[in-house]
């Protein structure tokens, strides 16, 4: 049967690599790329590529977009809290047509991240969280990496996604202020009714009342202040 891990080039995806190499299991890692990771994912799996890491990459084809972002454009919204459509469409679909059935799929959970594990949907796919399993947690995981001699990854995710904590948002406005401008423009072209507000609390929050206050502004002066917004 055939063995793959679902490879997102985070932390726990990084040392689920190394611990099924260990073990020695033959497998493929498949990195789904749909564009709107960070940039600086990409140029970690190229690095890891260059360490030797064998990594296959696929690309979504959604209503004929591989693009997250051109997907929302084109749609005129954005990723939601509430529905995570845009893992499914852009992530699990396109791993789940990609594979071989049957299979064991990996996937890199970690031990405190247990209550994550659900099955994969697809018949014929078998789920392994082989991390939650041996009990390891994330700074095990970070300990394996650097013990492997690899610079440790950056946190995986995409750049429009709306559980960014402030820092990570404060962090694309400052390095990344093209793709922050992205964001911005998405929010613009959505026409905006409702919006999204992390409150002191950090809880979502939705405000219909913020109609005049539309995310973008939030979320520029999230990035450029050192506060979260109160909105209680
Ligand atoms: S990282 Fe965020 S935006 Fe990207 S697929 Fe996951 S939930 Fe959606």
């Amino acid at each position: 049967m055939k063995i793959y891990q679902s490879f997102g080039a985070g932390v726990n995806s990084v040392a689920l690599y190394l611990l099924l190499k260990q073990k020695g299991i033959n497998f493929e890692a498949v990195f789904v790329n749909h564009e709107t990771d960070h940039p600086e994912t990409y140029q970690y799996v190229a690095y890891l590529r260059e360490q030797g890491f064998q990594i296959t990459e696929i690309q979504p084809n959604y209503e004929g977009f591989s693009s997250l972002y051109e997907y929302c454009k084109f749609r005129k919204f954005l990723p939601s809290i509430y529905l995570r459509w845009c893992t499914y469409r852009f992530k699990l679909q396109p791993f789940w047509n990609y594979v071989k059935t049957p299979c064991t799929v990996h996937i890199g959970i970690s031990a405190e991240e247990k209550h994550r594990c659900h099955p994969h949907e697809r018949k014929g796919i078998k789920s392994k969280w082989l991390l939650v399993e041996e009990g390891i947690n994330r700074q095990a995981c970070v300990r394996m990496i650097k013990a492997a001699g690899l610079e440790p990854a950056q946190k995986s995710g995409c750049w429009l996604c709306p559980f960014q904590s402030k820092q990570q948002l404060r962090r694309l406005y400052r390095n990344h202020p093209g793709l922050f401008e992205k964001i911005v423009e998405l929010e613009r072209i959505r026409g905006n009714k409702h919006t999204l507000i992390r409150s002191a609390s950090a809880k979502w929050r939705y405000l219909p009342e913020l109609t005049a206050l539309p995310l973008l502004r939030v979320l520029i002066y999230v990035a450029k202040a050192d506060v979260v917004p109160i909105i209680d």
